[in-house]
């Protein structure tokens, strides 16, 4: 009777990392270092540590909308809306040009 209470007792001591942390957002991997490691005094601790360690707050993403820039017409001077690929006002293609390097190196 008194092996079954230390039995008892030496259990609820062994899974206390899990019983203190089972309400945390990594409760899983409390449990499980607790139950792989917890045999080495060390991941004990760590567990137990892990366990009162306070969960770091939530991080809340909020996608800032980008700033439209509009896309000035460089044949009419006219603005357009952000992203468009021609001007709403000659239709002209919006899309540059790749400049070739080698004709500014041109001997003049
Ligand atoms: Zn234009």
């Amino acid at each position: 009777m008194v092996g079954l209470i230390l039995i008892a007792i030496g259990c609820f001591f062994y899974f206390l990392p899990s019983i203190l942390g089972r309400k945390k957002r990594n409760a899983g991997a409390i449990v499980a270092l607790n139950i792989f490691l917890g045999w080495t005094v060390l991941g004990w601790i760590v567990a137990l540590v892990w366990a009162l360690t306070n969960d770091a707050p939530t991080q809340i993403v909020i996608p800032v909308a980008q700033v439209s820039q509009p896309i000035l017409c460089t044949s009419c001077g006219k603005y357009s809306a952000s992203g468009s690929q021609f001007c709403t006002s000659c239709g002209r293609s919006f899309y540059v040009q790749p400049v070739s390097v080698a004709s500014h190196n041109l001997p003049a």
